[in-house]
């Protein structure tokens, strides 16, 4: 007989019929197809020669002048303590190494110009300062002309077009590295140490568990500046795109935020289903992922499930904090977010394609929903049979799922690569343990 809950139908022959309770996406998994060759990122790795600064993409630290200029740098201070620099000068960039760097997107989703045309936005008085400052050094000068002519580059202009295109008019394109609303956090390394393959790339989980939640906190502190810099943005869309199958134009580990005036169909749907039923985070996805054994690790600011109802097998990160958004949260609770979040991207490894998904209520929203984080395995492509139902087959149950990270966790917690957690049936969630909102 199908289970009695209709969001979640086990079938007798085995297929998995899932409805996401939220955004109701429908899947089905089908015994069997789980155990199809699931696609390889890296098929035959190449050999590397090693160069010290590294220098292998437009990320590393040899090249810090391939990007736009940088808002702000976290570095570690000669006695180990984190600091953040910034804005910098161009003749600044060379005299530390970045644990973190922050700049402007090339390629913009929402341009600068989108802002300036349809709000009538300005940069702030801080930002023409640190573009006026920025541009009065010879160097400076030329590294934000040199961008430009990159971007020109890239997007098909010959290098006579880029030649003749007067100073005056290619500044005044760099006005988006000071003001953009679109920017990268862009981590140190781009090779873990000693690597000999191309496939030895530095992802999320192999950063320790405090440098990534530094990257958390530095990631956060962008957010609020973002939305400090340009009033008329409603929402930061903060996401982190693993590996080219995954949308990732550069393999260097890198976050992306994008401010935005509208908050999508998605976060639509989440805060129209908290207005029917606050609650609907506590029992529809943890209390319920609880009783149906899908729990994968938990701490006291955080708990990790394999989520129900996703194209992509997912591992969902929820906050059990009252606070609403990623900067709200104490350090303390961005830790132990963190904490899950590196260890799951730890747990699925370098070689797996990935999309990271930050969701938190917006600012001025009346409805709450928690912080939370998804990470898609994009292990599977959609293809005709999804595009003409919008059922969407996924290779693996939750269960399959949490059966897979649970012992890959287990075995990286007895090599000290993740922070303490409770791990699969160690996990103990008293009922609805989320607190988002609640007085
Ligand atoms: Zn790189």
């Amino acid at each position: 007989m199908p289970d009695p809950n209709p969001h979640y139908q086990k079938l007798p022959d085995g297929t998995l019929k899932h409805r996401h309770p939220i955004y109701g996406t429908e899947v089905w998994t089908v015994p069997d197809r789980s155990s199809r060759p699931f696609r390889k990122a890296f098929l035959s790795p190449q050999p590397i020669k090693m160069a010290e600064p590294e220098n292998y993409c437009d990320f590393c630290q040899a090249n810090y002048f391939k990007t736009p200029p940088e808002k702000t740098r976290l570095i570690l201070t000669p006695n180990n303590s984190y600091q953040t620099l910034g804005p910098l000068s161009a003749a600044e960039l060379g005299r530390s190494k970045a644990l973190f760097r922050r700049v402007t997107n090339l390629f913009e989703i929402v341009p600068l110009n989108y802002w300036l045309k349809n709000h009538d936005f300005r940069l702030s008085a801080e930002q023409i300062q640190w573009q006026k400052d920025y541009l009065a050094q010879p160097q400076g000068m030329k590294h934000i002309l040199e961008v430009v002519d990159t971007k020109l580059r890239l997007t098909g202009k010959t290098a006579e077009q880029i030649q003749s295109i007067p100073a005056k008019e290619k500044l005044h394109l760099a006005d988006a590295f000071f003001g953009g609303n679109h920017e990268l956090i862009i981590a140190c390394q781009h090779f873990k140490p000693g690597a000999q393959f191309d496939n030895e790339l530095v992802s999320a989980g192999d950063l320790s568990a405090t440098d990534h939640a530094q990257y958390f906190l530095f990631t956060i502190a962008a957010l609020k500046d973002i939305h400090a810099s340009n009033p008329y943005i409603r929402y930061v869309m903060v996401f982190q795109n693993w590996l080219h199958a995954a949308g990732a134009s550069v393999e260097h580990l890198h976050r992306q935020l994008v401010g935005m005036d509208s908050y999508g169909p998605s976060l639509e749907q989440a805060l129209q289903a908290v207005h029917k039923d606050p609650n609907i985070y506590n029992s529809a996805i943890i209390d319920f992922s609880a009783k149906e054994n899908l729990v994968v690790a938990e701490n006291d600011f955080a708990v990790g499930i394999a989520e129900l109802g996703h194209q992509f097998p997912t591992l969902a990160i929820y906050s059990k904090s009252r606070a609403l958004r990623p900067e709200d949260h104490t350090p303390e609770e961005v830790a132990g977010i963190s904490d899950l979040a590196q260890a799951f991207h730890a747990a699925t490894g370098n070689q797996t394609p990935c999309n990271e998904e930050w969701y938190y209520t917006p600012r001025g929203s009346q409805d709450r929903i928690p912080w939370h984080i998804l990470i898609k395995w994009r292990i599977n492509n959609l293809a005709g049979f999804e595009g003409g139902t919008k059922i969407y087959l996924n290779p693996l149950t939750p269960k399959d799922l949490k059966d897979r990270v649970v012992p890959k966790l287990k075995e990286l917690r007895a090599l000290n690569k993740i922070a303490k957690m409770n791990i699969g049936d160690e996990c103990r969630p008293k009922l609805a343990p989320l607190l988002y909102g609640q007085r």
